[in-house]
């Protein structure tokens, strides 16, 4: 059975693959599929978006997708960068540029408590099928540590490991990560779609 993982970025595509690998799924990115439009993300949720890359994804598509929307929602800036975590320093950023604007942002600031979250969207052609969330929470370092991972990564320390997702390997930040946790829960509304045969 096919499945579209609505996403053309390559860091989550590797990430989202190692998490989905005991479920037996043939998969196919947006990348396989160069006609699929970019869905806007006009949401003001992440939670909105993904639902939105989801359903009109698989409508597009004619196939069962995967789409998930991602931010990350630092406590003393009242949840921002949030749902505008890719674009945080503009629309042609990159995650250097995100991770510098965070850290000026920072300054002199004490409480750096933030938190990742994930929403995965799980949608047939015929619509939504279902939602699972995935969190974790960590602290805003004061500068980067560790070159593994992406976005945020260096600069957000997990209070579960005391490392940063920079300073971990993949296989360990999936065990805690927001993403890994969102899509250990999906699986289980895959796995009932796959034996209803929808
Ligand atoms: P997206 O909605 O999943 O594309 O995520 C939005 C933005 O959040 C990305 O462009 C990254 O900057 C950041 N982000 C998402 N997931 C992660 C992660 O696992 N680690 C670090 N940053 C992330």
């Amino acid at each position: 059975m096919k499945l579209l993982i609505a996403s053309r970025n390559k860091d989550k595509i590797r990430e989202i693959r190692e998490v989905l690998k005991e479920v037996d799924f043939e998969f196919i990115t947006a990348l396989d599929i160069p006609g699929l439009p970019d869905v806007i993300e006009d949401r003001d949720t992440i939670e909105g978006n993904a639902i939105k890359k989801a359903v009109e994804c698989a409508k597009k598509s004619g196939l069962l997708t995967l789409a998930d929307d991602t931010g990350l929602f630092v406590d003393a800036l009242n949840g921002v960068p949030g749902v505008y975590s890719s674009r945080y320093a503009g629309e042609e950023c990159t995650y250097k540029d995100n991770r510098t604007k965070l850290l000026n942002a920072m300054k002199n600031i004490k409480n750096r408590e933030a938190q990742f979250q994930t929403v995965v969207a799980l949608a047939s052609p015929e619509g939504l099928i279902g939602t699972a969330t995935g969190e974790v929470k960590g602290i805003i370092t004061t500068k980067e540590f560790g070159n593994n991972g992406f976005g945020y990564d260096p600069i957000f320390r997990s209070v579960e490991t005391g490392r940063t997702f920079g300073e971990m390997t993949e296989i360990e930040k999936h065990k805690i990560s927001h993403r890994g946790r969102a899509f250990r829960k999906i699986i289980l509304i895959l796995k009932v779609t796959q034996t209803s045969g929808l």
